[in-house]
């Protein structure tokens, strides 16, 4: 690489060699790699913050290989035991509400959350515990009163039902693409390309080297290939599945739920796009680039065979829509957000639970990239206890 062109403060060149900003003296500056919905967050963030910042991307924000290209995300607060992320997913709330009055957009389908508990004691109960400590709104429910939510549901098997009325259902695609036209708007600049990582903090991209104040690499499923010297990160193809259900099977009337005790989730139909039930479990290794986008039959048996237990009416519906996407899962589940050398940070291993926090988590990457905190010793790079819990049981059945 010797010889590249150097760009200091995060300009970007055209292929004629100018610059395609100028140079801004006392600004800070930021390239931020990755345009899924942690990267573009975050870049928003930090124009709005007076930062200069480039974003790169391979192909564009919201492009169907990207794990926040999903058709939807559910937004939920409890989290177990784990006081943490449920704070920050109940400030994100707001903060998804926030860019739904900037955009005009609504991104956010507030259809609640029910989450069947087959344990008393369990995950649930611990959930409503932490749940009840930060103010986070919910009730527990008797089992037959679940079965007054969904117009066919078989719960005899439950202890009871935990609901979140605050919580719903993200419209994840365009959430990217909207955010992505804020940052635009803030003055963030979006360069397509690939780029690489270069003598430990500068970045390359099309022959030329971009260096800024910070680099950060939110690379979501790409992260180990740039990066095969962090440890522990796992790809896994994930197959979802939505089935093409009657009218009265919309969200919001039909809330969004989990069985976290059987690793398998779902919410009703929004923008026809049929009810998405699907396991949660982690499945095959995956090349998030050059893998196959084409669900497995496999998958659509274990999303029927699920529906066959709790929602029988539905269980030979066609799936109207699938999608394959991809977890890139840390062995404990928590994310991994660390600098990685001076001013460069890498910010991945979201294990498949990343994407409703994104708003506050970029709120909370500012801070990081402005020295004003450290990073909570969780996300660190250090061995990890493999661990279930902030998004699955691990179990299916
Ligand atoms: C099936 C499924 C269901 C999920 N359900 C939920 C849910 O209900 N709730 C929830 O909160 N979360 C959920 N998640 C997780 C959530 O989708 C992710 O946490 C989130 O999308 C991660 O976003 P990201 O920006 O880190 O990664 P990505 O969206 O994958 O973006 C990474 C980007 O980096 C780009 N890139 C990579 N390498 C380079 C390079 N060298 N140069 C330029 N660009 C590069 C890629 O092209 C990509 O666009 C789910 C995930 C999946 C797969």
């Amino acid at each position: 690489m010797a010889g590249l062109p150097i760009h200091n403060d995060c300009g970007v060149w055209h292929d004629s060699g100018k610059w395609l900003k100028g140079r801004v003296i006392g600004m800070k500056s930021a390239v931020v790699v990755g345009a899924g919905i942690w990267g573009t967050s975050l870049a928003l963030r930090l124009a709005e913050a007076g930062w200069r910042v480039t974003v790169v991307e391979q192909h564009q924000p919201g492009h169907v290989r990207q794990a926040s290209a999903g058709e939807t995300r559910l937004i939920r607060s409890a989290h177990g035991r784990d006081e943490w992320y449920t704070r920050m997913a109940w400030q994100a709330r707001d903060a998804w509400r926030a860019l739904e009055e900037r955009s005009g957009e609504t991104l956010f389908v507030e259809a609640g959350l029910l989450w069947f508990a087959r344990d008393p004691d369990g995950w649930e109960a611990d959930s409503a515990r932490v749940l009840k400590e930060v103010g986070v709104p919910h009730e527990i429910w008797e089992p037959e009163r679940i079965g007054r939510v969904f117009p066919d549901f078989v719960g005899d098997d439950l202890a009871f039902a935990l609901w979140e009325p605050k919580a719903g259902v993200l419209r994840a695609r365009r959430s990217v693409q909207v955010i992505a036209k804020l940052a635009r708007a803030a003055g963030v600049e979006f360069v397509r390309g690939r780029a690489l990582p270069y003598d430990g903090t500068g970045v390359v991209l099309g022959g030329e080297v971009l260096r800024a104040d910070r680099v950060v690499w939110a690379c979501g499923a790409w992260l180990p290939e740039l990066f095969p010297e962090v440890a522990g990160l796992e790809v896994t193809k994930q197959d979802t599945f939505h089935f093409g259900v009657p009218a009265e099977w919309s969200a919001p009337r039909v809330p969004a739920w989990v069985d976290y005790g059987v690793s398998v989730y779902g919410h009703g139909d929004v923008d026809g796009v049929g009810m998405k039930a699907t396991s949660d479990a982690e499945g095959e290794p995956y090349d998030p680039e050059n893998g196959t986008r084409m669900v497995s039959p496999a998958s659509e048996e274990m999303a029927r065979a699920y529906l066959r237990k709790r929602f029988p009416a539905l269980a030979e519906l066609p799936v109207v829509f699938s999608q394959v996407c991809q977890y890139i899962s840390t062995p404990d589940g928590h994310w991994l957000i660390a600098e990685v050398a001076d001013g460069v940070w890498l910010m991945g291993g979201d294990s498949g639970h990343g994407f409703k926090h994104a708003p506050t988590l970029a709120d909370y990457m500012v801070e990081l990239l402005d020295g004003d905190r450290e990073p909570e010793p969780w996300f660190g790079l250090g061995d990890r206890t493999a661990a279930r819990g902030l998004r699955t049981s691990g179990l299916t059945e």
